[in-house]
């Protein structure tokens, strides 16, 4: 089956608001002709750096500017990431996704520390993900020569959105970073937030961000955003199911051999509704008791959604076989030290500034 990279806003929309039962069916259909319907992978998010981040990101905890509860902490050691994903593989997860709040990455100690546990991760038979910010192209291929299997950038909406949300670095740096990390054999993880007050047109227009990427990313995340005191963002209302369900359901259509996956927001949701998304196509969860810093269902509770449903849980390398790690000293590629101008819009977005000033003042 041919993928379509040419999808337009007024097509997506049209897939979208189709009456609820045919957008279902619709999905379901594509959905198992690229994927087996009751196999769900289970993934581990793991802040190895929290908080203390420059950038200014509406809904994120971790903008030190926004003064939230989040307790910061430095790099974690290449061992801790270690026993945390021992931990995780014994609970069934596949594949360990490492986030730093990181502006972007830098050369130097604290990269290597982070080489290293990609390395250490790839050996354990299990799939390493980073999200590190945005990268170079020479530190896309470090990181795929450490075995790195997938890089995460998320677009978070549509361009248009974006501005309103973020104002310290541009649309296009996304796609640079994402552009960056298709020049190598690590996998694209990209995919957004819905609820942060956007228009269905937004959510129409970051699928086609998404979906005209050739070859489209092989992972898509779909959050749902979990507003959290202090940040701009805080008295968003939550995102319905059913909006939920409509937005896998067209991710799923629009890209038929991603792995869709159901993010933040699954505290909010009952297992009838995350048993809707999976039949819409959603084809991954994150695992633990927090999603970097968001509260997120217990693993037991899920292992126990997934006996309910007769679903298993998706093997490491299914769909993409084990990138070698060559160790550092064998490195064909140099440390190049690059201070790389990624762009600073710096346009004004007034509930960024009054959340900034609230902190302040609370300080
Ligand atoms: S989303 Fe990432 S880049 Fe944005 S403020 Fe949070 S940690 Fe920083």
């Amino acid at each position: 089956m041919t993928i379509k990279h040419n999808w337009t806003r007024e097509e997506i929309l049209e897939i979208y608001n189709k009456p609820f039962m045919e957008l279902l069916y619709d999905a379901a259909t594509v959905h198992r002709i690229h994927h087996d319907p009751n196999t769900v992978q289970v993934s581990t998010l793991l802040s190895i750096k929290t908080g203390g981040c420059p950038e200014d990101c509406g809904y994120c905890p971790q903008a030190a500017r926004y003064h939230t509860n989040i307790e910061g902490n430095d790099l974690m050691s290449v061992n801790q990431v270690k026993a945390q994903a021992l931990r995780a593989k014994a609970s069934g997860s596949s594949r360990v996704c490492m986030g730093a709040a990181w502006r972007n990455v830098k050369d130097g100690q604290e990269f290597d520390q982070v080489l290293e546990m990609v390395r250490t991760i790839n050996k354990l038979e299990m799939e390493v993900c980073c999200t590190l910010g945005m990268i170079t192209e020479n530190q896309a291929q470090r990181l795929a020569e450490a075995g790195l299997y997938a890089y995460n950038h998320n677009l978070d909406s549509s361009e248009e959105y974006y501005k309103e949300v973020i104002s310290t670095r541009g649309y296009q740096d996304r796609l640079d970073t994402i552009g960056n990390v298709r020049k190598t054999n690590v996998t694209v993880c990209s995919g957004g937030i819905i609820g942060m007050g956007e228009k269905i047109e937004d959510r129409a227009g970051m699928l086609v961000a998404l979906s005209t990427l050739d070859p489209q990313p092989e992972s898509v995340p779909i959050n749902a955003l979990v507003p959290v005191e202090g940040t701009p963002l805080e008295e968003q209302q939550p995102v319905s199911i059913w909006e939920m369900v409509r937005m896998v359901a067209t991710t799923r259509i629009v890209m038929p051999e991603t792995q869709v996956r159901l993010s933040a927001g699954r505290t909010q949701m009952s297992r009838e509704g995350q048993a809707m998304c999976f039949f819409a196509g959603a084809n991954s969860i994150f695992a633990g008791d927090k999603l970097l810093t968001t509260p997120n269902p217990d693993v037991n509770e899920d292992m126990e959604m997934f006996r309910e449903l007769g679903l298993n849980p998706q093997k490491a390398f299914e769909k993409k076989a084990q990138p070698e790690s060559v160790e550092a000293q064998d490195s064909k590629f140099q440390n190049l030290g690059e201070k790389p101008k990624w762009s600073r819009p710096g346009h004004t977005i007034q509930k960024n500034l009054e959340a900034q000033e609230k902190g302040r003042s609370r300080t």
